[in-house]
């Protein structure tokens, strides 16, 4: 199934996509989450290039995206039978496994650690394209270190240029957030990002207990194992406020100039008089599926900054549920990068 108004899959341009990555280079695809910026993960040169395009320190470990279970199997020092049954159960899905490493997966790829993440993404294009290529590919989100991900394949066009990417156009992303990463090496499993896929429903599949990590500098909780994920990121270049009421609005207004975006839920009643507002839609999916790009949207005109109605934190099914706190922990970051 593909995305809502993705472009049929040219199966000439997949082709001429897979001789590039083939050949080393480097190739942005599509998924339900975001795009990627791909390279072979057997290839250690390509995969050095995809972090020295990005800036992305050497230390934050690649996600490797595959096409199959099967594939999945050889990036892994053992595919589990917990891994089987959450293939089964969420593949091809937003959902990354992280498990120990085999050998032929490169230490580069890893940020040097000994576990790798895996997942297969949701989207015929890019399935196509692992499929032609043969070998699992790395897929970090295809934009410079630490700023919005991209969701078309035109927000990956203005960041790269051509001769240093190509892309492959497989229409908007449907899912809009990066996937749920979930380390499978700890007990409990520990859902390192939180994702379209809640630990809820995680721990269903295990039949065992899942926990969510937290920042240490943030919530003084366990601490979060996800190399990267701490600090400044998925920002935007105009300061990101976090605001509950219209008050606390009208109070960003105030100090920083009718300038200022609001992102705001439709129907919240927090836009208009005299506010400049973008609208996001109310249900939970639909809000991630367009957050990054409204995001972008408020930041063309440089705006002296963004500020976005906090959404509801327990509104809707456990599905609604956890992709609100999905969405919730991204806006805190871009909040905690100014
Ligand atoms: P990105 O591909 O830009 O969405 O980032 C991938 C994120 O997945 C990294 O920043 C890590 O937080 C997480 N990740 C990937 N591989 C691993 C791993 N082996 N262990 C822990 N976290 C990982
Ligand atoms: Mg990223």
């Amino acid at each position: 199934m593909g995305a809502p108004g993705s472009p049929p899959a040219d199966p000439e341009r997949i082709a001429a996509c897979a001789r590039r990555l083939g050949e080393g280079g480097v190739v942005a695809f599509p998924t339900e989450t975001v795009y990627g910026l791909g390279a072979d993960a057997f290839n250690e040169d390509a995969v050095r290039r995809v972090f020295e395009l990005k800036g992305r320190p050497a230390g934050n470990p690649l996600i490797v995206h595959v096409d199959s279970a099967e594939m999945a199997t050889t990036v892994v020092l053992e595919w589990t039978d917990e891994a089987q049954r959450l293939a089964d159960a969420f593949w091809p899905g937003p959902l990354t496994l992280v498990l120990e490493k085999s050998d032929a997966v490169p230490g580069v790829v890893t940020g040097g650690g000994p576990t790798v993440g895996v997942r297969c993404p949701d989207h015929p294009i890019t399935l196509a394209l692992i499929g032609a290529c043969g070998v699992p590919l790395v897929g970090p989100s295809a934009n410079p270190s630490g700023r919005v991900s991209p969701t078309t394949a035109d927000h990956v066009r203005e960041a790269f240029d051509p001769g240093d990417v190509m892309t492959l156009d497989g229409g908007a992303c449907r899912a809009g957030i990066e996937s749920t990463v979930l380390d499978l090496t700890s007990t409990p499993a520990r859902v390192l990002r939180p994702g379209v896929v809640g630990a809820d429903r995680i721990a269903a599949v295990l039949g065992r207990e899942v926990v969510v990590a937290r920042d240490p500098d943030r919530r003084g909780d366990a601490p979060a194992r996800a190399p990267g994920i701490l600090g400044p990121h998925y920002a935007p270049g105009a300061r990101v406020y976090l605001v509950s009421t219209r008050g606390e609005l009208d109070r960003v207004v105030e100090g920083l100039g009718p300038g200022v975006i609001a992102l705001v839920i439709e129907g919240s009643g927090m836009g208009g008089r005299g506010v400049r507002a973008i609208e996001l839609p109310t249900d939970a999916p639909r809000y991630a599926a367009r957050m990054y790009a409204a995001l972008r949207e408020a930041d063309a005109g440089a705006p002296p900054a963004i500020a976005v109605q906090r959404p509801p934190a327990d509104a809707g099914s456990p599905e609604e549920r956890a992709i609100w706190a999905a969405v919730l922990e991204r806006l805190t970051r871009a909040a905690d990068a100014g």
